[in-house]
């Protein structure tokens, strides 16, 4: 028996083995908006990246159907509130004017200086005893003047920190996924900035609106003097953060270990609680936590469907050996 797992899954794990355990039961039925943020954006990126000539429009009109379902699925939930209608109208205004302003720097800049060669690249690392971790890397490009191959991950986020912290064995994971074939290769890590502007005391909604996509368009006027030079390196504007990463061996070696240790963690480890900050802004079970309230769980939430590949799912293998890929076996650089 083959156990597949997914980095979000070991995030969410490592958050919290309770909220772990809540996600594979159940899903809220309002999904976070976040989480619907940076899928959309991830598709958008997708379409302009992976389809040469493809147009502003196309990407855009993505958010725009997104923004349907979304406003279809508060709907059919019964429990949103005017706020929720409002928010999500709010964030999809303000996702098409990023992405438009996305489009009209950097990707037109990035057309130039990258050729795609892969857009959401499925790899599989095989851990111990027949687990294996999947994980979808967003991109791999090659410079076309040096001819240099990158692994991409795009991030739709507000703050870096935290994503540098998940970014070190997820980025050493895909790198050495990819070791056998291409050596070890360097990550271009490809931040677009998101909002975290709050309506203000007295602002209509209208205004609010009109002032983040002001200076969103501040923004863009900032980046004109970008290149095509400068976005095959590092940079950091309002917009867009570009940062290249460069693992080492060690690096390689330690992330290996670390998701075994979580795949160990994942099937036999205890569930408990592990409150902190992440509660009030990354966990969609806050409602359920401590203890499971009937009613509340049939209010907000529906039970799991097997389509979400974030769950463990299992899957016929071979003999269900331990894996024969481990980085000591690989070839150095
Ligand atoms: S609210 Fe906090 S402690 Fe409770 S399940 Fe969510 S992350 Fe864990």
């Amino acid at each position: 028996m083959t156990v597949f797992h997914s980095f979000s899954q070991y995030r969410t794990h490592a958050q919290c083995p309770l909220q772990w355990s809540f996600s594979r039961r159940w899903e809220p039925k309002i999904t976070p908006l976040y989480f619907v943020e940076g899928r959309v954006m991830g598709q958008v990126l997708d379409l302009w990246y992976g389809k040469p000539g493809s147009t502003m429009k196309e990407g855009t009109d993505i958010i725009w159907e997104a923004r349907e379902e979304r406003l279809r699925e508060l709907h059919s939930s019964g429990i949103a509130t005017t706020q929720d209608f409002q928010e999500s109208v709010n964030k999809f205004e303000f996702l098409s004017e990023i992405a438009s302003g996305y489009f009209r720097t950097v990707l037109t800049l990035d057309r130039a200086a990258w050729e795609t060669l892969e857009v959401q690249k499925e790899i599989t690392v095989p851990l111990w005893r027949g687990q294996k971790l999947v994980a979808i890397l967003d991109g791999v490009w090659k410079n076309r003047v040096t001819g240099e191959i990158f692994i991409v991950e795009h991030k739709y986020k507000a703050s870096l920190d935290e994503d540098l912290l998940s970014l070190d064995r997820q980025i050493s994971t895909y790198v050495l996924a990819m070791v056998k074939n291409h050596g070890v290769l360097r990550t271009i890590y490809n931040v677009i900035r998101k909002r975290r502007e709050r309506l203000g005391k007295n602002e209509t909604n209208e205004d609010f609106v009109r002032r983040v996509e002001a200076s969103i368009r501040s923004d863009e006027n900032e980046m004109a003097s970008l290149s095509p030079g400068v976005v095959s390196g590092g940079f950091e504007s309002p917009l867009v953060t570009r940062i290249v990463e460069t693992r080492s061996w060690v690096d390689l070696d330690f992330s290996y270990a670390e998701n075994i240790a979580q795949s160990r963690a994942i099937r036999s480890g205890p569930i408990y609680r592990n409150v902190g900050d992440h509660c009030e802004r990354l966990c969609p079970y806050r409602s359920l936590c401590p203890n499971v309230d009937p009613t509340i769980l049939e209010r907000e939430y529906r039970p799991r469907s097997s389509r979400q590949r974030t769950a463990v799912s299992s899957a016929k293998s071979g003999d269900g050996a331990a894996p024969s890929l481990a980085p000591q076996e690989l070839p150095r650089i």
